[in-house]
């Protein structure tokens, strides 16, 4: 099923259409998370390859047809290389399955949906047109425009998925792109170039860099070549980018880290089954490295022992194990230095006497690999750092509340505020809690489900900005006013000069 022609080549950089190795010659390697054997030696970019990455990325824009084609012919484009991915669905499913160890029965959708990013925004473009008003003798409008050369910066967790949700409407704006995958997962950016180029996407309008954040991150982040920056990764290094952006006020928008809620009022157990699935699957799906993972279960006193403890059982039996077997529901995960930041953060929880009632430590069965059983941690408090901080991994932590109130303010009690989940019967209250929780998200009664013209993002620590639908294009485009006379208006005098 993979390819491994293109799965073990080396990974280098794509610049101005060529595939090439870095100026400094470096590499770094990328490891299968199931064992840490080396898959493949990466380019390790620099400054140096930023600036050849930028300067092509310039020309394509200031010189090149991209941004003057008509939204019509870049949306046939777009297309192409919807179809390509379409076509080459399982190599893209395996290469990430490889790359990340996310299980591959939750990889089915997965080309489906990068596909789908570049056919919803071709259509998007297609029809996004400006406003006109009158305005006695004039005639005002407004027209979209690209903004120039983007930087995309992006995250390990599900990077083709996430590549691709900026990569679209970024290209469907007119703009060209340098993208910098993480370094932890370089292998469908790299295959993703070269359908690019399938595709007839004009030279310089895609590049890629691979490289470490600040080696080649830091440079393309304040270059001033670079107009816009879209950055999905964690909250932190948000913070540094967007100061490194500032001298060159570059527009951001900025996807970041989460600890969303799980609300669930005691009404909510009539349908206790799919309740748990719900719980369970939006916490251990993706390996719980998902953004929007529902990682605090608060759950109201009367149904909170009988829930956390359904949920645990569900966690004790889902099957850890190699990501390529169909029947995994959990994969490793992805570097040993993730897994060792995980194990920290359920030891410190035992330490501080929470209670651990499901995982909590690697399944005896995979004794090398990056493996962590589904864990479960009942009775936390809000102080501490299993409450409080982004884990990135199946740790679910859970606690109960009395009331509404309390509901609301647990929800909100941490830096973030990406994505609640709010399991009622209560209609009012529903509505109610939902719009009381500080978040850029809000499902009710069910576990994440998109809509690619819904606003995207999150408030507070989890982002700035606001992707999907239209959304997008408020990003990725300038808005220009132009102001036309209709025939000749009076023009008033000044009246200096007395004359
Ligand atoms: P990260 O911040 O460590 O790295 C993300 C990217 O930034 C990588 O490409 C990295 O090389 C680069 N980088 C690191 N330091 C840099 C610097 N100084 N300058 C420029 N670039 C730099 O994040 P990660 O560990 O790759 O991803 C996990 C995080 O991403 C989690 O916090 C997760 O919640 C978040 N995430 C958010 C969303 C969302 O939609 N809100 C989606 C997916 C992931």
């Amino acid at each position: 099923m993979i390819d491994t022609e293109t799965a073990i080549r080396a990974q280098q950089h794509y610049i101005a259409g060529d595939f090439r190795d870095g100026a400094g010659g470096r590499t770094f390697t990328t490891l299968n998370p199931t064992s840490n054997e080396v898959i493949a030696e990466v380019a390790a970019g620099d400054t140096a390859d930023v600036d050849a990455a930028v300067a092509a990325a310039r020309r394509a824009f200031d010189e090149g047809l991209w941004p003057r084609m008509s939204a019509k012919e870049r949306a046939v484009v777009l297309r192409r290389i919807a179809n390509l991915i379409r076509e080459h669905a399982q190599e893209f499913i395996a290469l990430e399955c490889l790359d990340i160890g996310m299980p591959i029965a939750q990889m089915k959708g997965l080309a489906a949906r990068a596909a789908e990013n570049f056919d919803y925004f071709a259509g998007v473009i297609e029809e996004l047109a400006g406003k006109a008003w009158q305005t006695g003798s004039f005639l005002n409008y407004s027209v979209f425009k690209p903004v120039g050369v983007a930087g995309l910066i992006m995250p390990w967790n599900a990077p083709l998925m996430l590549s691709t949700w900026r990569i679209a409407p970024c290209l469907a704006a007119g703009n060209t792109i340098v993208l910098k995958p993480a370094e932890w997962s370089p292998l469908t950016a790299t295959r993703l170039a070269e359908l690019m180029a399938e595709a007839e996407l004009p030279e310089g309008v895609f590049n890629v860099i691979h490289g470490f954040g600040e080696a080649a991150g830091a440079p393309l982040s304040a270059h001033p070549g670079v107009n816009l920056i879209c950055f999905t990764g964690e909250t932190t290094t948000g913070s540094i980018i967007m100061a490194a952006g500032s001298p060159t006020l570059k527009r951001t928008s900025f996807e970041l880290g989460g600890k969303s809620p799980v609300v669930v009022f005691d009404d909510a157990g009539a349908d206790f089954e799919r309740l748990v699935d719900a719980v369970v699957f939006q916490i251990f799906s993706m390996n719980g490295q998902r953004c929007t993972a529902g990682s605090r279960l608060l759950v109201q006193e009367g149904l909170y022992e009988r829930l956390v403890e359904a949920v645990a059982a569900r966690a004790r039996n889902i099957r850890v194990g190699d990501p390529f077997d169909a029947q995994t529901e959990l994969g490793p995960l992805i570097r040993p230095e993730h897994h060792e930041r995980v194990l920290g953060y359920i030891a410190g929880a035992r330490e501080a006497g929470a209670r651990i009632l499901a995982g909590g430590d690697r399944p005896a069965h995979l004794p090398d690999g990056n493996y962590l059983a589904a864990t479960v941690i009942a009775d936390v408090s809000e102080d501490m750092k299993v409450f409080q901080e982004e884990i990135f991994g199946p740790v679910l932590v859970a606690m109960p509340f009395t009331d509404e109130g309390e509901a609301v303010r647990l929800a909100n009690a941490t830096k973030y505020g990406l994505a609640a989940y709010v399991w009622t019967n209560d209609l009012t209250r529903a509505h109610r809690v939902a719009q009381s929780i500080d978040t850029g998200l809000c499902w009710v009664n069910s576990q994440n489900v998109r809509d690619l013209r819904t606003p995207f993002g999150g408030v507070k620590g989890s982002g700035i900005g606001r992707e999907g639908g239209e959304y997008s294009f408020e990003f990725y485009c300038d808005q220009e006013t132009i102001h036309v006379a209709l025939g000749t208006p009076h023009v008033p005098r000044l009246g200096l000069g007395g004359g």
